[in-house]
């Protein structure tokens, strides 16, 4: 399919609303849309976070369940006329306990980041000390950035990976929980790219008497087709977001069993949020319907079978692939050895349409490249793509001028190949 120069709006098929209705009425946001759906559709999007949603899912984000208030939970609202809404709702949440073998769901939650404050205010006290991954190997913020309200009201204690395989210190982990005796452990990362041992953070937490929260925002779609285990056996808390690799609409969701169930669904209305967004919803009833597919779980299974091929290749062109390789989505590689550091590999890579972040490293003070294989598997790419996007960013990392312009030229010739979208 040729690539057009300037987007037009034959090109979008799959928005949610009436795009036209858009163009007449706000031309410099309809510009924004159409130069964002180009610009993501002629680059490729490496941020280990991001994905493409479907179609089905934007439609019912931009659908009328946009305008309904709904406070509250199903069959129990604040707010008139939520008959069909609750409908969306319940399926919503036998949906999503359905597919990762939960008792309980929460599917209110606006984000990631909500669903693990909601997490910690139904667990947790103003105070109380909680154990979870230090921010400079792989923590969120809301791990106890202080920056952040977990480390602002909450006692955070960080544990690490070992120096020489990048692996989580398990034995460091249940030193610092026998030391601290936290209120709740959590494991989850954003840039970690091994499966955590649940039941070993499990036993620690059982031994000093401690909460397991899991936060699962990124893996939360290969455990939904059977490509990562599954923290919900082991954890009292799964928080998770729903737009990462399980590639449903941006939002939070929370697992847990039946006996935190009410804990924690009041932590997320009334005590941290208002009325329930129903548009997204129905969109995270829509992706979880898609997950449960046997295509999804195939999807999931390429996504990392082309991460793994991308690491080695990565590994084979001088990137020091941290853990030595990946089991999920996720790589984060030191690019180091080939001269540049992670933010200046960074930039070199985005002006070439490579699109990713740099994340922290577990050593020293230089920053590394962090990636994902999402949204290029979404696009339908596979292990050859992946050996052609390794050799784009050693040639991207070292070329300047003229040369640089050329690996763009190359990039957005790939990008044209794999429309997210199809027309
Ligand atoms: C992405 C992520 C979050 C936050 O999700 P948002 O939707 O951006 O708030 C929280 N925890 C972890 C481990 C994440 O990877």
């Amino acid at each position: 399919m040729p690539v057009t120069a300037a987007p037009d709006t034959a090109r979008i098929s799959h928005h949610g609303g009436d795009f036209d209705a858009l163009r007449r009425q706000d031309p410099e946001i309809a510009e924004v849309i159409l130069g964002e759906e180009q610009r993501q559709s002629d680059s490729l999007q490496l941020i280990a976070a991001e994905n493409f949603t479907s179609p089905a899912v934007l439609a019912a984000l931009g659908s009328p369940l946009a305008n309904k208030y709904a406070e509250g939970y199903p069959g129990a609202r604040h707010h008139g006329g939520c008959e069909l809404v609750d409908t969306a709702e319940r399926i919503a949440v036998q949906r999503a306990t359905a597919l990762f073998g939960a008792e309980h769901a929460n599917v209110q939650s606006h984000s990631g980041s909500s669903a693990v404050l909601a997490a910690y205010a139904a667990l947790l006290r103003p105070g109380d000390t909680v154990l979870a991954m230090g921010l400079p190997y792989g923590g969120h913020l809301t791990h106890g950035s202080p920056a952040n309200f977990s480390g602002r009201w909450f006692d955070f204690v960080g544990y690490g990976v070992e120096a020489e395989t990048g692996v989580i210190d398990y034995d460091q982990v249940r030193a610092l929980a026998r030391q601290h005796r936290p209120k709740a452990v959590v494991c989850g990362s954003i840039s970690y790219p091994r499966h955590p041992d649940y039941a070993l953070f499990r036993e620690i937490a059982d031994e000093v008497g401690a909460y397991l929260i899991a936060d699962a925002a990124h893996p939360m779609g290969l455990i939904a087709g059977g490509a990562a285990p599954n923290p919900v056996p082991y954890a009292d808390v799964v928080c998770a977001t729903t737009h990462k690799v399980l590639r449903g609409p941006r939002g939070g969701m929370i697992l847990c069993g039946s006996e935190l169930a009410e804990r924690i669904d009041r932590a997320v209305f009334p005590f941290t949020q208002g009325g329930a967004q129903m548009h997204t919803i129905a969109a995270k009833a829509v992706a979880f319907g898609e997950a449960a597919t046997p295509a999804f779980t195939t999807y999931a299974h390429r996504v990392v079978a082309n991460a793994r091929a991308l690491a080695e290749e990565l590994a084979d062109e001088g990137f020091a692939v941290l853990t030595g390789g990946t089991d999920t989505h996720l790589i984060s590689a030191d690019p180091a050895p080939l001269g540049v550091d992670g933010r200046i590999a960074r930039g070199r890579l985005a002006a070439a349409g490579l699109v990713l972040d740099t994340c922290a490293l577990p050593y020293g003070d230089g920053r590394g490249i962090r990636l994902g294989t999402a949204a290029v598997t979404t696009q339908g790419m596979g292990e050859t793509e992946m050996s052609r996007i390794a050799s784009l960013f050693t040639a991207a990392i070292r070329e300047e001028g003229e040369e640089a312009r050329k690996i763009r030229t190359d990039v957005r010739e790939m990008a044209g190949r794999f429309p997210p979208y199809q027309r």
